[in-house]
């Protein structure tokens, strides 16, 4: 069984095939600059970076070269498109009405289109996708995977915030959360790695990519996480500021005269790491200036450590308990230099790292020092896995 899975962005669009037989990768990659001029880099294991410039006007024209692709003669790997069964989708934001995956249908396309308030950067480029794979292969099912979903069993008092409760019932405005199908996959790695059952352990899971957030799960259920209504909460990020006092954006609105629309933006684009740095939004580049010397690069790594072992510690508190912290993603799995910055805020959890593992890369990895309470994990991510084994047993 052959699944193709997409995350269809504003002007690109990731993808990889998976053979389900054997969880494995037939091919992958992106199609970028869509509506500028186009982009794709393709690549199947083992072979050459297949790199074209082609025309991609629209999302229907980057899939229509993505399956050329798939079947080219000489970088293909199908011999035929009907091969492919059924397609995933990252769908950014299912707001309170998608708990977990939904085959697509006109309803489920209505109800994600409700919700493109929420996610306007994410969910109309996602419908985009959806509609532009209906066009190139009728027929074929597609099935919708939300960031949000694995979230929906937080209780009121870690999703609502303390607005007037109008505001909820209005808008809908609380906390949803993201990440979740990495937070997902990584915490029941993480018991398998540990080989305990996962009802028994209450875990954190950090996600430190781009984006960040941590996710607090218990028995396996996401019962908290840092990103809120948007994914502009929580923690310091690449470019995302984080938690700051809500007052700031009507301070900087007066102050600097700008619109919601532009504070918005820089709260986004122009803050987090990047911006108490002045260098990079891009770990490797920070972790270099801090070493050369760049006092404000320090500053920015030591506000990023400090907030996820804030959070972690939170967490903890919330729980009653910590079993396993777990690191994934981006910084989360490549970064030695933050995940042992964050745990040496945990030693009074039970938290201790062995250097020596947690200068390895690449592998799942229990980290933590021989006897060590708590246990901390790098655990690679996965989020296309999961997006072709929801698609796989929707269709079953
Ligand atoms: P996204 O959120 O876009 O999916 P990733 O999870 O791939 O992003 O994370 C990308 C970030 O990971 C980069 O911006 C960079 O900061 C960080 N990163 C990647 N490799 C390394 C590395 N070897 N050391 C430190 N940070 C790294």
């Amino acid at each position: 069984m052959k699944v193709l899975v997409l995350n269809c962005g504003s002007s690109s669009l990731k993808y990889q095939l998976l053979n389900m037989q054997y969880e494995s990768v037939l091919a992958k990659g992106l199609a970028e600059r869509i509506g500028i001029d186009g982009r794709l880099v393709h690549e199947v294991p083992g072979r050459d970076k297949y790199i074209a410039e082609k025309p991609m006007p629209d999302h229907a024209a980057a899939i229509a070269l993505v399956l050329d692709a798939l079947l080219d003669a000489s970088v293909g790997v199908l011999k035929d498109k009907s091969e492919i069964v059924a397609v995933g989708h990252r769908v950014v934001h299912g707001g309170e009405h998608f708990t977990k995956s939904a085959l697509i249908t006109p309803e489920v396309e209505k109800a994600i289109e409700d919700v493109s308030d929420l996610a306007p950067l994410h969910n109309p480029p996602n419908l985009t996708g959806i509609r532009a794979c209906a066009a190139n292969m009728p027929g074929v099912p597609q099935v919708a995977v939300f960031d949000t979903a694995f979230h929906q069993t937080m209780p009121p008092k870690a999703y609502l915030y303390a607005l007037e409760y109008a505001m909820y019932e209005k808008h809908k405005i609380r906390r949803y959360g993201f990440h979740g199908t990495s937070h997902f996959f990584v915490s029941q790695e993480a018991a398998e790695l540990l080989s305990r059952p996962i009802e028994g352990l209450k875990m954190v899971t950090c996600h430190l990519g781009n984006g960040a957030s941590v996710c607090a799960v218990d028995g396996g259920k996401s019962v908290d996480t840092s990103m809120g209504l948007t994914p502009l909460e929580g923690l310091t990020m690449g470019t995302r500021c984080g938690d700051i006092d809500p007052a700031v954006v009507a301070f900087l609105m007066d102050k600097e005269g700008l619109t919601g629309a532009q504070v918005n933006d820089a709260l986004n684009k122009k803050s987090g790491v990047l911006g108490i740095s002045g260098v990079s939004s891009d770990f490797r580049d920070l972790n270099t200036a801090a070493q050369e010397g760049n006092e404000r690069a320090q500053t920015a790594l030591d506000i990023y450590c400090y907030n996820v072992a804030g959070y972690i510690g939170r967490y903890a508190a919330n729980m009653g308990g910590l079993d396993v912290v777990v690191f994934t993603a981006g910084v989360g799995e490549n970064d030695a230099y933050v995940r042992e910055h964050v745990c040496k805020y945990l030693g009074f959890l039970g938290i201790e790292l062995d250097m020596d593992k947690n200068a390895k890369r690449g592998e799942p990895l229990d980290i933590s020092a021989a006897g060590a309470k708590t246990r901390v994990l790098v655990v690679p991510t996965n989020e296309e896995l999961v997006i072709a084994r929801d698609t796989k047993a929707i269709l079953a």
